[in-house]
């Protein structure tokens, strides 16, 4: 027979020790439970320094407004606080803490040292704890107002929790995504982290800076340029909410899901859900957006009191409130996707098209969307129309190019009210084989890189990490515009012509140029470019509808030409030898091959303006004429250098999949690497 051990009480130490490995589960609940006092204490400066991931030494400084030297006795007890005094006053608690556990149960599980100073004390004190007490009675020291709170060895005394934590490097990780999250949320407040030893922070915000400066700061300018802003209120529901999320152009493989509920961390498996369902639509298979929320909801509807992590809250309305927030979402992300700017032709009667895509204006938003994720995947390296140049573009802007040019180049754009998706077998090999020709490496260093200046007209020299690569701008350019005209296949916008021009003229310049190599045995030049004209314009439907290129088939009349880069103009002297060259270069009898050389020889004509021709050496860096220009700069800002910083460059950073041969064929030519500079000094 078995009998039954006697009921003891649990000695306090025990029952605290195991209170506290509730609410600190790992470095990062204790760090944001001090974080969170920090900012009850009013700190503008909250600097953090780890050693092994927080494992072994946490500690926090803050410029707040410290603790008084009579509270320092009791302020690691348990349930000691200076936020909450009754429990009615839980329901308008607006500090972080309240039920005075956070220091108590770190300092049970942990060795726990203060160093504070209030305003109106002459010093600092010091003091460090063991469960829950004073180790000994304040020393006073030299200290900044503020509180300086030092956690060493976690979970010294709980090895089964020690051995559950991760590796060091995925507890500064979680550290990391906390101190983020809040710096975020409190702009206001400037946060720093490090880890003991590095002399560079791995986070750093300044006070007083934006929720997007920050947002940017910490996850990079790949997730700020594509942010929108979301609000939401509901009276009947008692909510209010803001925002930022990322459009379609962004994914990432796991969501980046910063939620705040009434300034609080917190998570919600059922926002997660519902927000990753919307985005589902919009991103790549297994692509997840950046997303932060901040809800504000009346105190009275949430109950923060359900877990003694503080991570989990629960809130009145839940569901009806998540629904709006999806609402919101979806909304957003569909107004962002019909805003672009894309230039749109009807479907022309007649025409030989392959094969009928849907008509877009008429699109409903889920044939606005791009749904196939395999499709969708490169378009968001190979849209120069981002959303916030869109606004601008969105009137239709008259401007003439200055200078010599022969022809004036008027712009005209068109509102798209969605994205034509192809299905042509023919696009999607051909974007295939730049995918599977794309050097990795070399498609990081012009992702990362920094613009160093212009060498010429068709080189500059670009830095990445340590080294400094001299590049061919031109043969960059070109592929550029192949790569643009591919993946946007079917969305172009026009640049149209004052004044049309006829393809007979075009054609009958190029035949009398040097270049052109034309004999008499190639037949007469009159009979010669009639024939490229009425050539031409027989493919004036299938040119328009995927191209943008404008041909008046009647008069055989040049009318537009597509724009692969806002801003971008190719040279009109060099129109003549592309028209003669699509009509005699151009494989039109394969459709794969027709795409690709017509492509190819779009992508050459708009990047010959960058060619280093005689003329320009002779007249030095002074810009020949201004065939490429910004409309949108005044004439001094819209010489090609400006162009090629700003235009060209730009686009290579965030579209360019550069083909292996560009590492070997001179086209990128690394001409220093800054350690090996370092050796050179180190010898003189
Ligand atoms: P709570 O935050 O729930 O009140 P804590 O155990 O986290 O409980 O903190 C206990 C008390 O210690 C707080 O109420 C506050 O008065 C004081 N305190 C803790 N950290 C700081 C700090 N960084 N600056 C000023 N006071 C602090
Ligand atoms: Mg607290």
């Amino acid at each position: 027979m078995t009998l039954p051990n006697p009921i003891r009480k649990l000695d306090p130490t025990v029952v605290n020790r195991i209170a506290a490995g509730e609410v600190i589960q790992r470095p990062a609940n204790a760090l944001k439970e001090m974080l969170e006092n920090c900012l009850d204490a009013n700190a503008t400066n909250i600097q953090i320094t780890a050693k092994n991931g927080g494992m072994k030494l946490l500690q926090i400084v803050d410029n707040g407004c410290g603790i008084r030297k009579e509270d320092l006795e009791i302020v690691c007890e348990r349930f000691t606080t200076s936020k909450l005094r009754n429990f009615e006053d839980l329901t308008s608690i607006t500090t972080y803490g309240f039920r005075g556990e956070g220091l108590a149960s770190i300092s049970h599980v942990a060795h726990l040292t203060i160093i504070t100073k209030t305003a109106d004390s002459q010093c600092a004190f010091r003091v460090s704890y063991l469960d829950g007490k004073m180790k000994s009675a304040p020393k006073p020291c030299a200290g900044n107002q503020g509180t300086q709170i030092i956690v060493e060895d976690l979970f010294y005394n709980l090895a089964t929790r020690r051995k559950a934590l991760k590796t060091t490097y995925e507890e500064y990780a979680k550290i990391a995504d906390v101190v983020g999250s809040y710096a975020i949320h409190n702009s206001h407040v400037g946060f720093s982290l490090k880890k003991i030893g590095e002399s560079s922070a791995c986070i750093r915000t300044q006070p007083n800076s934006t929720r997007v400066d920050n947002i940017c700061n910490i996850f990079g300018n790949s997730v700020a340029r594509e942010l929108l802003d979301v609000e939401l209120q509901s009276d009947s529901l008692g909510f209010k909410m803001h925002g930022h999320i990322t459009n379609a152009n962004y994914s990432t493989r796991k969501l980046l899901f910063l939620l705040f509920i009434n300034n609080r961390l917190v998570d919600s498996v059922g926002i997660r859900k519902v927000v990753d369902q919307v985005y589902s639509s919009y991103l790549p298979k297994g692509g997840h957006p950046f997303i932060y929320l901040s809800l504000e909801i009346n105190p009275n509807n949430v109950d923060v009191n359900v877990h003694p992590t503080k991570h989990q809250v629960h809130f009145l309305h839940e569901e009806e409130i998540t629904e709006k927030i999806r609402e919101a979402i979806e909304m957003r992300l569909v107004n962002c996707n019909t805003s672009r700017v894309f230039y749109t032709q009807a479907h022309l009667p007649g025409s030989a098209l392959p094969e009928r895509r849907p008509e877009t204006s008429t699109a409903s938003p889920s044939q606005v969307v791009r749904t196939d994720a395999a499709q969708q995947k490169m378009e968001r390296f190979l849209s120069p129309h981002a959303p916030p140049a869109a606004s601008n573009s969105l009137e239709s802007s008259k401007r003439t190019s200055e200078g010599s040019s022969s022809t004036d180049i008027d712009e005209e754009r068109t509102r798209k009210s969605g994205w034509k998706e192809t299905n042509l077998h023919s696009v999607l090999s051909l974007r295939a084989a730049i995918e599977k020709e794309c050097h990795a490496g070399l498609r990081l260093l012009f992702k990362e890189h920094s613009f160093v200046g212009c060498v010429s007209r068709s080189r500059a020299l670009v830095q990445h990490s340590t080294s400094l690569y001299l590049c061919n701008t031109r043969q960059l350019c070109e592929e550029l515009f192949y790569q643009i005209m591919m993946y946007q296949f079917g969305n172009f916008g026009m640049i149209k012509f004052s004044e049309a021009l006829p393809l007979q003229d075009l054609g009958l310049l190029a035949l009398k140029s040097r270049w052109s190599g034309w004999t008499e045995a190639d037949g007469s030049q009159d009979s010669l470019s009639k024939f490229i004209a009425s050539f031409l314009a027989s493919k004036s439907a299938m040119l328009l509808d995927y191209f943008s290129i404008g041909i008046e088939p009647d008069g055989a009349l040049l009318t537009g030409i597509p724009i692969l880069i806002d801003g971008f103009f190719p040279r009109s002297e060099d129109l003549p030898r592309w028209v003669l060259r699509l009509a005699t270069e151009v494989e039109w009898g394969d459709e794969k091959l027709c795409f690709e050389t017509l492509c190819r020889e779009t992508a050459r004509f708009y990047a010959m303006s960058l060619d280093q021709g005689e003329e320009d050496e002779e007249k030095g860096d002074e810009p020949v004429e201004r065939a490429v220009v910004d409309g949108q700069s005044d004439s001094e800002e819209a010489s090609w250098r400006h162009v090629v910083e700003h235009k060209v460059y730009t686009a290579l950073r965030k579209t360019l999949l550069p083909p292996k041969g560009f590492s070997t064929d001179g086209c990128v030519l690394q001409v220093a690497h800054l350690p090996d500079l370092y050796k050179v000094f180190e010898r003189c």
